[in-house]
């Protein structure tokens, strides 16, 4: 096949060719940012009538392909050529061309990230199946970090597969050893379940949720054991930052809660570049 040889000899190519593949898939997260709560609400809704031994109202059809995308303000139906990302967002000038409602900034930042960070990954790891796994590693992470952004809630749909994934790419030692990646899922999880009983211990409150434990495995089931004190250590720190910035300049009440899985995806996405480097640097500090 001509077309992967030369992907495999010009890496300008193979960073440009992921990048534009990238902006597609990006613009499918969003789909599924949009749509996997609105889903899975729909299905929790129809086991629970099922429970009470009501018939479940007739809803029409809702997934991740139907119905096509449309104006969330007037429910004009984007055409082929308003579906392409980033450039039909320019070309409209950010409105919908029915109504005029400004289109939210959310969709193309979320294409334009997922475009760029592969892109990135495509240049780090080159042709090889690192590259293939990492894009999905991170697209699954991007999505997942926006719905707990959105929801405050982490779906099982996202982390178990991320899970898996990790442990299966693992095999043959992707990332790192596979008994490292198994390790690393069950202290992950652990990890952060330990912290969760022992802050409801001394507080009664609840600091965050089971799916923050279960997105931390799957962090620990990609990049081993060993990378989940920095994992958790910078997860932390952007926390405090950005927490106290919105109470600082947003002037946020201290009790408004901040979901945690973003700064779990942003720690796991660093930890995957750059956290050999830095458990060098602090185990050398140390
Ligand atoms: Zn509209």
């Amino acid at each position: 096949m001509p077309f992967l040889q030369a992907l495999e000899s010009y890496p300008a190519l193979l960073i440009m060719t992921v990048s534009l593949i990238a902006l597609a898939v990006g613009s499918f997260l969003n789909v599924v940012i949009h749509r996997l709560p609105k889903m899975l609400e729909r299905q929790w809704r129809a086991e629970s009538a099922a429970l009470h031994g009501a018939a479940p109202a007739a809803e029409p059809r809702y997934n991740l392909v139907v119905p096509r995308s449309q104006c969330p303000a007037c429910g004009y139906q984007l055409s082929a050529l308003e579906n392409i990302p980033l450039v039909s967002f320019i070309a409209l000038g950010g409105k919908c061309r029915n109504c005029k409602a400004k289109i939210p900034l959310r969709y193309p930042a979320v294409e334009a990230l997922t475009a760029l960070l592969s892109g990135y990954i495509a240049w780090r790891y080159g042709y090889s199946w690192q590259t293939l796994a990492a894009l999905f590693y991170a697209w699954i992470l991007i999505a997942a970090a926006f719905i707990d952004l959105d929801t405050f809630y982490l779906p099982d749909n996202l982390t178990l597969p991320l899970l898996w994934l990790g442990l299966l790419i693992n095999l043959n030692g992707t990332f790192i050893d596979l008994s490292s990646a198994v390790i690393g899922a069950g202290a992950g999880y652990l990890a952060l379940w330990s912290v969760f009983w022992a802050f409801k211990f001394a507080t009664g409150k609840e600091g965050m949720g089971y799916g923050d434990f279960k997105l931390l495995a799957a962090i620990g089931a990609w990049l081993g054991w060993k990378m989940l004190p920095a994992v958790i250590l910078i997860a932390s720190l952007v926390g405090a930052v950005i927490g106290i910035a919105l109470i600082v300049f947003a002037r946020r009440g201290r009790d408004v809660p901040i979901p945690f899985g973003p700064y779990l995806v942003l720690a796991g996405l660093i930890a995957m570049f750059w956290g050999n480097t830095l458990v060098d640097y602090y185990l050398r500090a140390l």
